[in-house]
């Protein structure tokens, strides 16, 4: 199937009189060309500033950021020309980014509608964490790399560690551990992720993908059997944590979902486990948003913008129908109140977060007709919502992703010698979190998308076509 590849009519600008506003012209090509970009007018968030800045023009050259502050655009330079609505955003990096749908009984990770629905929402960096069809999501990253799918930079993660892993064997040995480790990373993983895996090969991953220089995170739990709580994570040296922060307050006698919806935000004894995260710089992924799209909420921040079960294909969408929250929808309502609170001592405290969106898109076990994409300004929302500003939420859902996978250097914000990946908003993000939502202008490495323009591409391209579809494969 030909790949469809998105960008704006490449318009190099000859001289400074012929100099045209490239924005609303497309065209549709195989291959995306990274432009030499100016982009002038408007505003900035460069992640550096507390406030948005005038944009002092913003150059991108093969890709890279390589002037933030000059003033006349130099010829041979595609030009965007922004208006004074018009805010520029490093591109969001979202570090729980599933493009896993399930249907029919199938699980697979989607590499059509998803990559793009990402992208779209601004999107420019994806941790999959746990992939079900690793060599297919190797595959997508390459593809996409190579400018011949449109989609974000994928930081694969590789199969998960532990249970959670269709092909995981529970007499897995510490050397397994270290052989999936070694090859997956020789396969290309950016960072590793377990789930549902005992305190013994927890510890080999950790040591094992450190040795590779790669981060591990993981979705634990309270300690409940073989279980490992975040604390003594921590302690073996685990560089981020997804969902709970764990410690001795999450009871292990029960599950983490149904001790964390037990817990007293307020009470005292949580200081004891965020000032560890403190002390040893781990990354905390609350990934907020999930939990109030399961419940169903009616909050303003699970409202619908754009219409997400359209993306769905229209036989998936009638397999899905309508269905009623179960009681993991009852018991998410109680985690998403709680993680508000706990999210706002952890941040008050110095805790360092990053951004997630958690949405496998699940017939069987239904979470919810919120998308991952869209589900990343779900969760900016949330985080101001629960009293972190909106600069800080802006570097939540940006810096912190590339510091927590060590790709700083190169992702995360507005500078000189980053990749030029940044989204154009309508309205001052500082003032209002809600106005990311109105992305219109994606640019990653360089190459323009419209936000429009990739959506309607990933229309009802969501889940099986039709009864058979996922079934004789
Ligand atoms: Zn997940």
């Amino acid at each position: 199937m030909d790949a469809l590849i998105l960008a704006y009519r490449i318009n190099v600008v000859m001289n400074r009189k012929s100099q045209l506003v490239v924005l609303g012209l497309f065209l549709l090509g195989r291959v995306a060309i990274s432009q030499n970009l100016y982009i002038e007018n408007g505003w900035l968030f460069t992640g550096l500033d507390d406030d948005v800045i005038q944009n002092p023009g913003l150059l991108i050259q093969n890709g890279k950021i390589v002037a933030v502050g000059i003033e006349s655009p130099v010829d041979g330079y595609t030009i965007l020309e922004l208006t004074s609505q018009d805010y520029v955003l490093p591109g969001i990096i979202d570090l729980h980014a599933h493009y896993r749908v399930e249907g029919m009984g199938v699980v697979r990770d989607d590499t059509v509608a998803m990559p793009k629905i990402f992208l779209a929402n601004g999107v420019t960096t994806t941790f999959p964490a746990g992939e079900i069809e690793p060599y297919k999501m190797r595959d997508l990253r390459i593809k996409i790399d190579q400018g011949e799918r449109p989609g974000p930079r994928i930081l694969n993660s590789g199969p998960y560690y532990g249970n959670a892993a269709p092909d995981w064997n529970k007499d897995f040995s510490k050397e397994d551990v270290y052989q999936r480790v070694d090859k997956w990373v020789a396969l290309g993983a950016k960072g590793l992720k377990a789930k549902n895996i005992n305190k013994e090969l927890l510890e080999a991953l950790i040591e094992r993908a450190h040795q590779h220089g790669l981060t591990v995170t993981a979705h634990l739990n309270s300690g409940v059997g073989t279980s490992v709580n975040p604390q003594d994570a921590i302690l073996m040296g685990i560089d981020r944590v997804e969902h709970f922060v764990g410690g001795d307050l999450l009871a292990d006698t029960t599950s983490a979902y149904n001790s964390l919806a037990r817990i007293d935000p307020s009470d005292p004894r949580l200081d004891e486990i965020i000032q560890l995260y403190v002390k040893r710089n781990v990354y905390f992924d609350p990934t907020i948003n999930t939990y109030g799209s399961i419940a169903q909420l009616k909050e303003d921040a699970f409202k619908f913008w754009v219409d997400e079960k359209a993306f769905l294909t229209p036989y998936y969408r009638e397999i899905i129908g309508n269905p009623a929250r179960g009681s993991f929808g009852d018991l998410s309502e109680k985690l998403f109140h709680v993680k508000m609170k706990v999210i706002k001592r952890y941040y008050d405290a110095g805790g360092l977060i990053t951004l997630g969106t958690d949405r496998p898109y699940l017939k069987q076990s239904f979470l919810g007709f919120q998308i991952g994409g869209f589900a990343a300004h779900r969760e900016m929302q949330l985080l101001s919502e629960a009293g972190i500003p909106n600069a800080d939420v802006l570097r939540i859902a940006t810096i912190n992703g590339a510091k927590a996978m060590g790709l700083s250097d190169r992702l995360g914000s507005i500078e000189v010698g980053k990749w030029g990946d940044v989204l154009i908003i309508k309205g001052n993000p500082i003032e209002s979190i809600k106005s990311t939502r109105t992305v219109h202008t994606v640019v990653k490495g360089g190459v323009i998308y419209s936000t429009d323009e990739l959506l309607a591409a990933a229309k009802g391209k969501l889940g099986p076509m039709s009864p058979d579809d996922w079934t004789n494969k």
